[in-house]
């Protein structure tokens, strides 16, 4: 709530101390999502004091805040020159990965204006769901392009055959982010160049590292810009670049193309409008702390960072194949690990259990006929602890063996199929949660295994449903309202 009167600083910042006492660590390497740690405080330091010096400088206007062009330009250029581009390649600095896709989609959408029905963007099923979004946001069709079921690498004849008359864009993952591997870049972008269709590369989450793997002795597969009939790339600073969120990098092969990113509007009486990006008025925080990350960090450290998180990974994949009933998805090509279990063990139960261990271990639900399983993505610091992971894990899996699959309420699932969620309140959807035994106001570590089993039986159209129904119960004013 707002007080009345403002607050000391030491009161304010003792208050944000306490509300993020139950958020999983930022640090340490037992989140294996969302955070990545480069296990070198000095250098997130840096980054920190950057960011706050450009905090109040606004990405609005670059003719009056010339350095965000400058560190804009360094930015991009430096990645720009590890990824089959060059000083002069063009590119933007993004908030993050949804909105280099969204660019990227908006780009090629402009740039290929289609007669008979919709655009269509040509994505493999394993695509982040940022094409998605960025297909819903701007109109257009995705068509989906199944992968292999032993590699889950994009199939490349399937990708041909999807394109039409109505594409505007092809997409290929650098790696896919579920099971980390590299999808036949080469071959699908000589496909999308042979019928004129620009091809994206989203390399948000492997972008910067990949390139440095390679230099530590990994065999990468072609994959960016260098490739022929690769239009553009998206590559995520605030991932393997190790920068505080909100940093990311879209490439393009031409000028031209980016142009098509850009958004000008001269239709009101006030200051004139010209965006390179989603957001208008934006801070150059993130800015000033992916440049200070790079700077602080050098192409040796980026190296290093890559080496261990590579030998971490082998470690990882070796050791799992000692575990009984788990085993890899695939042969990941990055640092990044999908592991599924065969029943008895129940790989939901698995992430719970290893939870209770201090560990986050990401679920991920069955989709386009690839099983559930656990995601886990491994950074510099993880080397450290890999061996600990995996007495984790082993340790998880036999605790799941014994306890067997979630017990689901019986008909809940059929339940859920019949319900017709236009008729229920949030209220009468935070009961319904609350008879499945999910408390969203209650602290504690949640069970989760018994929702992401009900998720799984149910098609994606009803899991997108009870998602949105969820947050907004989340964020439902009585369940905060008490709080302070
Ligand atoms: C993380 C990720 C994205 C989306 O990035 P955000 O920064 O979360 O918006 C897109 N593609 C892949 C492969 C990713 O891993």
């Amino acid at each position: 709530m707002l007080p009345e009167n403002g607050r000391p600083a030491a009161d304010v910042l003792a208050e944000i101390d306490r509300l993020t006492e139950a958020d999983l660590p930022v640090r340490g390497g037992k989140v294996t999502a969302y955070v990545y740690d480069t296990g070198l405080p000095e250098v997130h330091e840096t980054a920190a004091r950057a960011y706050l010096r450009m905090l109040e400088v606004n990405g609005l206007d670059p003719t009056a805040f010339p350095s965000i062009v400058e560190l804009e330009r360094q930015v991009v250029g430096a990645v720009a020159q590890r990824l089959g581009g060059d000083a002069a390649t063009p590119g933007i600095f993004t908030s993050g990965g949804t909105e280099s896709i969204m660019l990227a989609v908006k780009a090629a959408r402009d740039a290929r204006p289609v007669e008979g029905g919709r655009p269509q963007l040509v994505v493999p099923v394993t695509a982040h769901p940022a094409f998605h979004k960025a297909a819903h946001y701007l109109g257009l069709e995705p068509v989906a392009v199944p992968v292999d079921p032993a590699t889950f690498r994009a199939d490349p004849a399937a990708a041909a055959a999807a394109i039409t008359d109505r594409t505007v864009l092809v997409v290929v993952s650098a790696p896919s982010y579920p099971q980390g591997v590299v999808d036949p870049v080469a071959e699908i972008a000589a496909a999308a160049a042979a019928r004129g269709v620009p091809c994206h590369v989203d390399a948000c989450v492997g972008g910067w590292l990949l390139p440095w793997m390679r230099e530590a002795g990994a065999a990468v597969p072609p994959f960016d810009l260098s490739v022929p009939g690769v239009t553009s790339l998206s590559c995520d600073l605030h991932k393997y670049g190790y920068a505080p969120k909100g940093a990311s990098v879209l490439l393009f092969a031409d000028e031209a193309m980016r142009r098509r990113a850009y958004f000008a509007s001269a239709d009101w009486p006030g200051y004139t409008v010209i965006n390179a990006t989603v957001q208008s008025s934006k801070g150059a925080g993130p800015l000033g702390g992916a440049w200070a990350t790079m700077q602080a960090l050098g192409a040796s450290g980026y190296r290093a960072l890559a080496a261990d998180a590579l030998r971490a990974t082998r470690r990882l994949i070796d050791g799992v194949a000692s575990i009984p009933g788990l085993r890899v998805l695939g042969s990941p090509d990055a640092a990044l690990v999908a592991v599924a279990a065969e029943p008895p063990l129940d790989v939901f139960v698995l992430s719970d259990e290893a939870r209770r261990r201090g560990w986050f271990i990401q679920p991920q639900l069955s989709y386009a006929g690839i099983p559930a399983n656990v995601h886990l993505t491994l950074t510099g610091v993880s080397l450290a602890g890999v061996d600990e992971l995996l007495k984790v894990l082993a340790e998880s899996a036999g605790a799941a063996r014994a306890a067997g699959a979630p017990q689901v309420p019986d008909g809940l699932v059929e339940a859920l199929l019949a319900l017709d969620l236009d008729t229920v309140d949030d209220a009468g959807f935070a009961g319904l949660l609350a008879s499945v035994g999910v408390s969203l106001n209650g602290g504690g570590q949640p069970d989760m295994a018994v929702v992401n089993t009900v998720l799984d039986a149910l098609p994606p159209r009803t899991r997108e449903a009870l998602l949105v129904r969820f947050l907004s119960v989340l964020y439902r004013p009585s369940s905060t309202g008490s709080a302070g």
